[in-house]
C-alpha cells in the first residue's frame, strides 16, 4: 500500500502530543495518517506555514449559498428572509441543485472545511415525486463528491408549516406527509462511497409535531441526529403556548435528546435547557456569521461549554463561508456580551472548528497516527497572518489564507485552486445567475 508523505514547516498536534511544532513529517496510508514526526527532515510534499486538522462545516443548507449579498436592501426580518429562501427552493430540481451545490462544497473546501453536515430538507418537486424520491439527495452526494469534501447527509424531517398549521405550497416539497414515509424514503438512499455517511434531522419542533418526534428519534438511534432549537424568540413563545414547555423541554420528552444529537443555534436557552442539554450529553451548533445576519441573538456558548456540552460549527446560510471567522465570531461574541476577554482558549477554538465528531466522522479532526488524514495549510506570509503567533491564527486568518487542503490523504486544493473543479467563483457566478434568471 503506497505511502504518502507531508512536511508541514508547522503543524497543530493535540496536546498530547506537544501542542504546535515544527518541522513535522505526516505518513498516510489509504486515507489514514499512519505516523506523525516532529523535528524531522524536509521529505515528501511541503505543506508551508500552519497545517491545522481538517475543519468541519456541521450545518449547512447548501442552497441559500445563493441568497448570499440578495437579502440586505430591503431590511426586514428572519420571516421575510425566509420568504427570499422559499422563492429560491422553488426554481431548483436535482439537475440544477446538482450544480449549485458542487460549486457550494467547493467553495468550502476551498476555506479548509473537509466535512459537511447538509441539513437537507427540499426533497420532493412541486407536485408529486421524482422517480427516485431521493433524486435530491443523490445530487447532494453527487456534488459533495465531485469537490471532494466529506458529507454527512442529514435527512431533515419537515411536515408542519408551523404548530398546527398546514405546509403551505413551498413547505410541501419538504414534507413526506408523515414521519413513517419520511423513514421510509429516508432509509431507502444508499450512500457510495468512503466520503458519505446518513444521518437525521427533525427541522425544528415548528415542522414536525410533537407525536413525530420519537419516530424521528428512533429512526436516528445510531446515527447523528440534529435539529434547528430556539433559534428565535417567537419559536419558543409559540411552543411555550401550544405545548406549555420549552423546545428542549419537548425534545426531550420525546427522546430526541442524547450524545449524538446536536442542537443547531441553541440561541435563547433557559437555564434548565442548558441543563438538560449536559445531563443528556447533546451538543450545540453554533452558526454565528448566519445568526447576525439574521439578527438572531448570540447564544449562551461559554456557558454550554462550561456545563460541557460539546460546541461545533456551520455555515448554515453561507452569508459568509470561513471557519475562521466562525470560530473567531464564537469569541468575539462572547466578549461584546460579557465584556470580558480570553473567553475560549485557541485549543478551545480549534475543538469547536474541528468537531468532525458532531456529524458523525469521529475519527477526523485530529493530527494524529489512527486518525483520516485531513489537512490544511494555512499561510502565515499574507497580509493578514504575518508576524502573528501560530496559536493566534483564529484571530487573524481568514479563508483567503488557506493555501493547501488534504481531504482522507488526497489533496483537493493546491496553493489557494480546486484541482479538480478549478475556477468556483465562475462555478457559482454561472449556477447562481441561471437560478434567479428564471422567470
Ligand atoms: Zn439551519
Amino acid at each position: 500500500v503506497p505511502v504518502t508523505t507531508y512536511w508541514c514547516e508547522r503543524a497543530w498536534l493535540p496536546d498530547g502530543l506537544g501542542g504546535i511544532a515544527e518541522s513535522v513529517a505526516i505518513e498516510v496510508t489509504d486515507g489514514r495518517i499512519t505516523s506523525v514526526l516532529p523535528s524531522a527532515p524536509r521529505t515528501g510534499t511541503t505543506l508551508p506555514g500552519l497545517t491545522v486538522p481538517g475543519l468541519a462545516n456541521c450545518h449547512s443548507h447548501a442552497f441559500h449559498r445563493a441568497l448570499r449579498g440578495r437579502a440586505h436592501a430591503d431590511g426586514g426580518t428572519f420571516w421575510t428572509w425566509r420568504d427570499g429562501m422559499y422563492r429560491l427552493a422553488e426554481r431548483l430540481n436535482p439537475d440544477s441543485y446538482h450544480r449549485l451545490a458542487r460549486a457550494v462544497f467547493g467553495e468550502m473546501v476551498l476555506t479548509g472545511m473537509t466535512s459537511v453536515g447538509e441539513f437537507h430538507y427540499l426533497h420532493h418537486p412541486a407536485s408529486g415525486r421524482y422517480t427516485d424520491p431521493n433524486a435530491m439527495s443523490a445530487a447532494l452526494a453527487a456534488a459533495a463528491s465531485d469537490a471532494g469534501i466529506r458529507l454527512t447527509l442529514l435527512d431533515t424531517c419537515y411536515l408542519a408549516g408551523g404548530f398546527d398549521v398546514e405546509p403551505n405550497a413551498v413547505q410541501r416539497r419538504f414534507s413526506d406527509g408523515s414521519a413513517p414515509v419520511w423513514v421510509d424514503r429516508a432509509a431507502a438512499f444508499r450512500p457510495e462511497g468512503d466520503l458519505v455517511r446518513l444521518g437525521a434531522a427533525i427541522h425544528s419542533v415548528r415542522a414536525v409535531p410533537s407525536q413525530a418526534l420519537p419516530t424521528v428519534a428512533a429512526f436516528a438511534a445510531d446515527r447523528p441526529l440534529h435539529v434547528h432549537l430556539s433559534e428565535q424568540p417567537a419559536e419558543n413563545e409559540d411552543c411555550l403556548a401550544r405545548h406549555g414547555r420549552t423546545p428542549a423541554e419537548l425534545l426531550h420528552e420525546a427522546g430526541a435528546l442524547g450524545p449524538r444529537t446536536v442542537a443547531v443555534h441553541a440561541t435563547h436557552l433557559t437555564d434548565e435547557d442548558v441543563a438538560t442539554l449536559r445531563r443528556t450529553g447533546t451538543g450545540a451548533c453554533f452558526c454565528p456569521t448566519t445568526e447576525r445576519d439574521l439578527g438572531d441573538g448570540i447564544g449562551p456558548a461559554r456557558q454550554l461549554r462550561d456545563a460541557g456540552v460539546p460546541l461545533s460549527l456551520g455555515s448554515d446560510s453561507h452569508a459568509v463561508i470561513d471557519p475562521f471567522e466562525e470560530a473567531r465570531a464564537l469569541e468575539m461574541n462572547e466578549r461584546l456580551a460579557s465584556l470580558a476577554r480570553g473567553r475560549f482558549t485557541p485549543e478551545q477554538l480549534l475543538a469547536a472548528a474541528t468537531n468532525h465528531a458532531a456529524i458523525g466522522w469521529p475519527e477526523v479532526g485530529r493530527i494524529e497516527p489512527g486518525f483520516g488524514a485531513d489537512l490544511v495549510a494555512v499561510r502565515l506570509d499574507t497580509l493578514r497572518t504575518s508576524g502573528i503567533a501560530p496559536d493566534g491564527v483564529f484571530n487573524a486568518a481568514t479563508a483567503s489564507d488557506v493555501d493547501t487542503v488534504v481531504v482522507a490523504g488526497s489533496v483537493v486544493v493546491r496553493e489557494g485552486r480546486h484541482v479538480r473543479l478549478g475556477d468556483v467563483s465562475a462555478l457559482l457566478a454561472d449556477t447562481i445567475g441561471e437560478l434567479w434568471q428564471q422567470p
